[in-house]
């Protein structure tokens, strides 16, 4: 079976510039950042998107690991945004449930 992109980055047959790992989750530098600061963080299971989480502790891991992501790169005061697309209207690009942090400058709101 053919491994997604994420996967590949996950099992570190494509590499990528990490930032945190534990047993259950890769973030890694953006190769297309959209700020100073932009990692994109994934459970290291494969989940398709949002939509095929099945155990909801995926989200605990992931925002403990953005938590530490976060306080690592001194984002914790000035702010930050965390971004997480769904299929095609929310424009994901990639179907491996993975959530984007991004910082370093002032985010609008409505996003485009
Ligand atoms: P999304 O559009 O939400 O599916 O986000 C996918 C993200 O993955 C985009 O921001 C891409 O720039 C990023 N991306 C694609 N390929 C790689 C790669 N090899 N290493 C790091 N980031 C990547
Ligand atoms: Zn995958």
């Amino acid at each position: 079976m053919s491994l997604c992109l994420f996967c590949k980055i996950a099992n570190k047959e494509i590499v990528s510039r990490v930032v945190y790992e534990d047993d259950k989750i890769l973030a890694f530098e953006d190769i297309n950042p959209q700020a100073p600061f932009h990692v994109v963080v994934i459970p290291k299971q494969h989940i398709a998107t949002l939509n095929d989480v099945r155990n909801e502790s995926v989200y605990s891991d992931v925002f403990k690991a953005i938590g530490q992501i976060t306080k690592n790169a001194n984002l914790q005061e000035r702010g930050y945004r965390v971004v997480a697309n769904c299929n095609g209207d929310g424009g994901q690009t990639v179907f491996h449930l993975h959530f984007h942090v991004l910082g370093g400058r002032a985010f609008r709101w409505p996003p485009g």
